[in-house]
């Protein structure tokens, strides 16, 4: 293991705490630490609300077009990091450098780039009451918190930092402890790109660390990605508080074949909602629901497509696609969850096992695991997995399929599979869930709000929407004529 060890990033720079306690960081592709953290103590924490105060007075009070400028800056700082920021996430997360190349930072910057060019758009209005009148004002809320989850750690950081820092606040980013570096460095862009010490911090640690920040009354809102559990502990923790909420949460979400689809796309469709980022999607769609008629050449073509074209290895090595699962303890859940499966009488078509890749034997890989003839109280369909295991589930009609998807407590995303252009959007209308796709699966662009009905969440991040989650009105009336009193 090397010696590197990270700090929290308050105020501009890298701060040691005073007790100096520290976690390892494992490549979850090889099993074997590559560098440590040291955790925040209640000074670095103090530190943190203190930089973000002052880095508040400083952020707010620029002309909105300025921030604007700067995180543009950051945008092409992003880019131009591309690669070695790619492999970062690589290292950290276990995910394919395929992916992590083409799309992580690629997305991270498409979101501070959107909301960059909002920054100046933020706009208020007046009203005229006969003489006297009113007018708004659009303003920050303050010190924002983002907590993020492990599987796309730089892009979580972006996506809440942009629309919080485009709009005048500040942020104190807690990233996952399994994934800590991409947050860091996301930081050092942000100075470099010229933005004042103080505006974006970065808080190392786990669980402890987060729950700080949600209770600190400093603090104005917590947005937070992550398990609908640990979401359910922060809003409690937050409304102590009453600090505004951006939840995004879990998922179990359905994919809808009807069938008349093209059935080689629609199993690109289900292998992308099951595969990519070895399932660790909160968007998935692992409750693949196919009509009838097409169920059986379905699992014929998605078993020969997993078996002959995905390539589970060293996730540096470009040929891979499908990687390692973040922690072993989060491999043996997964394996547990596919022998459930099994024993719940679920058909397994492909895989159920895990694999020790040549040359990286000490990773947590999981075998792409397709499971047929799966009922709805399966608890392989009820419960969100995060791994790579496709649930597919056959139906019969509109009706049915409509409310067996939505029949669950989740209502984070859904997608839908047909060649009839009215019946996708009868059905789509029909179900309960935040992020719809029509012949389409995943795909996330900034300019989209993302988010989930039910326990899936709260707010939305992406989208011109979410300039409202990260600021207030603040209404203004104006007197033209001495005041009316009774007294
Ligand atoms: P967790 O809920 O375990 O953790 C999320 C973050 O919260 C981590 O930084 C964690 O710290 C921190 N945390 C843990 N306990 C507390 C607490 N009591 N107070 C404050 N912070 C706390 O989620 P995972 O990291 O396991 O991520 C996977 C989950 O995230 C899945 O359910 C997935 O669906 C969801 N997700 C949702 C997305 C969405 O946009 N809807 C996107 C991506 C993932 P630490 O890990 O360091 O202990």
């Amino acid at each position: 293991m090397t010696e590197t060890c990270y700090k929290s990033f308050i105020g501009g720079r890298y701060l040691a705490n005073g007790g100096g306690e520290t976690l390892a960081v494992v490549n979850p592709g090889t099993g074997e630490a590559i560098y440590r953290i040291e955790i925040a103590d209640e000074s670095v924490l103090e530190a943190a609300v203190n930089a973000a105060q002052a880095g508040f007075k400083v952020w707010s009070a620029m002309p909105a077009a300025k921030r604007g400028r700067i995180l543009l800056k950051a945008v092409a700082l992003l880019r131009e990091r591309n690669d070695d920021l790619a492999r970062i996430e690589v290292l950290d997360t276990g995910k394919p450098w395929q992916e992590a190349s083409s799309v992580d930072i690629t997305t991270g910057a498409d979101s501070i780039e959107f909301f960059a060019g909002l920054a100046a758009s933020l706009e208020g209005n007046q009203q005229d009451l006969g003489g006297d009148f009113y007018y708004t004002r659009r303003e920050p809320l303050g010190i924002c918190a983002g907590i993020g989850a492990w599987n796309y750690p730089l892009q979580i950081a972006c996506w809440k930092a942009a629309p919080a820092l485009a709009c005048g606040n500040t942020m104190i980013f807690k990233p996952s402890e399994e994934t800590p570096l991409g947050a860091l460095k996301l930081a050092e862009i942000f100075i470099e790109a010229g933005m004042p010490p103080g505006v974006f911090n970065v808080v190392l640690g786990a669980a402890e660390v987060g729950a700080w920040l949600t209770h600190d009354t400093r603090i104005a809102k917590v947005s937070f990605t992550g398990e609908v559990a640990t979401g359910k502990k922060v809003m409690a923790a937050a409304a102590t508080t009453l600090k505004d909420v951006t939840m995004e949460l879990g998922g179990k979400s359905p994919l809808i074949i009807f069938a008349d689809s093209d059935l080689d796309e629609a199993v690109s469709a289900a292998l992308v909602a099951n595969f990519y980022t070895q399932g660790e999607v909160c968007t998935n769609g692992t409750r693949v629901f196919v009509e009838r008629p097409l169920y059986d050449a379905f699992l014929g073509r998605a078993k020969a497509r997993t078996e002959a074209n995905i390539t589970v290895g060293n996730p540096m090595d470009p040929a891979t696609n499908l990687g390692a699962l973040i922690s072993k303890t989060h491999y043996a859940l997964v394996l547990d969850y596919i022998e459930k499966g099994k024993s719940e009488g679920a058909r397994l078509v492909s895989g159920g096992h895990a694999l020790a890749p040549k040359g990286v034997e000490g990773g947590f890989y999981v075998a792409p695991t397709i499971f047929a003839d799966c009922t709805d109280d399966m608890i392989i369909t009820q419960e969100e997995i995060f791994g790579p295991v496709m649930a597919v589930l056959p139906f019969d009609g509109e009706d049915e399929v409509i409310a067996r998807a939505n029949n669950t407590r989740y209502g984070l995303a859904a997608g839908v599979y047909t060649k009839d252009i009215r019946r996708a959007h009868r059905v789509v209308h029909q179900l309960e869930a935040g992020i719809c796709w029509i012949n389409a699966y995943g795909a996330s662009p900034a300019e989209m709000p993302v988010g989930g009905f039910k326990q899936s969440g709260i707010g939305r991040e992406n989208g011109v929407e979410t300039l409202k989650h990260y600021t207030q009105i603040k209404a203004v009336y104006v007197g033209m004529q001495p005041i009316e009193s009774p007294f």
